[in-house]
């Protein structure tokens, strides 16, 4: 096991990460902007360096920064956590080439995986069901795209290769808008992921957004962790996630999470990843794959009983996975609530001093959050400020927890998504379980404010 780590990255995954690395008598070194120099896991880290001004611009996203604080402190590896450079191809290839070890994928993988449609091609190859569309990238012939929008049918979505966040994506419905729509696809994602490059693959009506979850060491061995329920979005981002996914046969889920393993195995994967799938009428469609750990990764940790972030330091450090396919179980269920410093009606960000954080526990229930009273939310990033992951038996126990948790939890000071998630745990239709990812607007449109 690695003696000495970074921590490249803030908020609740920075105390995540420096948890697992007490838990394993790793030193982590943490980082910080001017913005967070008084973060509680800062006061308890055994070492920390600050790397810049508040802009992630200057700090978090600076790799100059970051590798020079790994340098300073003499580290051996960089976790980066996720967002900011956890999927930057270029920067886990100069981590490497300064002779520190990535938390994470090859550079290679994390390009490739980058690339949406090097992604699917990679996919396809490896035998993972993905969403009908273009083969390639789309040329600026509109005989050529409208032939290839006919052959998929109607609606069509375009998306940038090069796309993230729930940005770069238009939907299609008429051969009319087509050229058109191409063409401002290009330009948007030329101008917020410097590629222009865009494809078009079938608009799937009513899916849910389900994810598989894996591990995979260095000696070719790889393994799924289960399934992940994400489809509770707005403007494509998840608010809640659960394990498992509500009414899907486990014989569906084993059938997609071996290919998954396999494709891992093919595509020479290593480290936590996640494979993200549309879900309609029985059938699977890969999307994209996230080569970093994810903000929803505990329900997992629940349900599965392994510690993901303590996986992805044992895989860098060299060890083989510890177990197989068949040792891995299910457990229960669990859920987990995204808590946003935010406006729950209007959903503008909340920054400021918080007054009061009392946060919920008891049996089952898993606040990770770097929060606590007196805190000040920055409003240089993220408004996530913390999760809440309830666990029980039955999905029925894990969502009566979360109710119990969600009004056991204050906080003052600022808003939160708080009301909205006690709304939500109250709805009839989300108790009954398989939403889709249109659910959730729909019911904000449904319920004005
Ligand atoms: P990002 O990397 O920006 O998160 P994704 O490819 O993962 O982009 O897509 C994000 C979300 O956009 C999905 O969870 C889904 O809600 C929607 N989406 C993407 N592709 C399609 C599609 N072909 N049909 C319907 N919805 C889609």
């Amino acid at each position: 096991m690695f003696k000495k780590i970074l921590v490249a990255n803030r908020g609740e995954i920075a105390l995540r990460i420096q948890r697992a690395c007490s838990e394993l008598g790793v030193r982590a070194v943490m980082v910080y902007s001017e913005a967070d120099r008084d973060a509680k896991y800062i006061k308890l880290a055994q070492e920390a360096v600050c790397i810049g001004p508040a802009p992630s611009s200057e700090s978090y996203l600076s790799m100059y920064a970051i590798i020079s604080a790994a340098e300073v402190t003499d580290v051996e590896a960089i976790h980066p956590g996720y967002g900011f450079l956890s999927e930057n191809a270029d920067f886990a290839e100069r981590v490497e080439k300064s002779g520190f070890e990535f938390i994470g994928p090859t550079p290679d993988s994390i390009r490739t995986m980058g690339d949406k449609v090097a992604a699917k091609q990679a996919m396809l190859k490896a035998g993972v069901p993905c969403v009908p569309g273009s083969e390639g990238q789309l040329s600026d012939d509109p005989v050529v795209n409208k032939r290839i929008a006919k052959a998929i049918g109607y609606p069509v979505i375009i998306k940038a290769a090069g796309g993230g966040g729930g940005r770069g994506m238009r939907v299609v419905h008429t051969e009319a808008a087509l050229a058109n729509a191409i063409q401002m696809t290009k330009a948007e994602a030329q101008a917020a992921f410097n590629n222009p490059a865009v494809y078009m693959e079938k608009y799937l009506q009513n899916p849910r957004h389900i994810e598989i979850q894996v591990l995979a060491d260095k000696y070719g061995n790889a393994v799924y962790l289960g399934e992940r329920d994400c489809s509770m979005q707005r403007r494509h981002q998840k608010v809640i996630e659960e394990s498992p996914a509500p009414g899907i046969a486990r014989k569906l889920i084993e059938k997609i999470g071996d290919r998954c393993a396999a494709a891992c195995k093919r595509i020479g994967y290593r480290g936590a990843g996640t494979f993200e799938f549309l879900y309609e009428n029985g059938e699977f469609y890969f999307i994209e794959m996230n080569t970093r750990v994810q903000v929803e990764h505990p329900v997992t940790e629940l349900t599965s009983g392994i510690d993901i972030v303590n996986m992805q330091l044992r895989i860098a450090a060299g060890e083989k996975l510890p177990f197989t396919q068949r040792q891995i179980q299910v457990h229960g269920h669990a859920i987990e609530c995204r808590v946003n410093a935010e406006n729950p009606y209007t959903f503008i960000p909340s920054p400021g001093r918080i007054t009061t954080w009392h946060p919920p526990g008891g049996p089952g229930v898993r606040v990770d959050s770097h929060a606590y009273t007196n805190y000040f939310v920055p409003p240089n990033y993220d408004s996530m400020i913390g999760k809440i992951i309830t666990h029980g038996d039955t999905r029925e126990q894990a969502l009566a927890r979360m109710r119990t948790a969600l009004n056991e939890m204050v906080v003052e000071g600022i808003h939160t998504n708080l009301p909205l998630h006690r709304e939500l745990l109250a709805d009839a239709r989300f108790i009954e379980g398989s939403t889709n990812i249109h659910y959730l607007e729909a019911w904000l449109a449904a319920h004005p404010r």
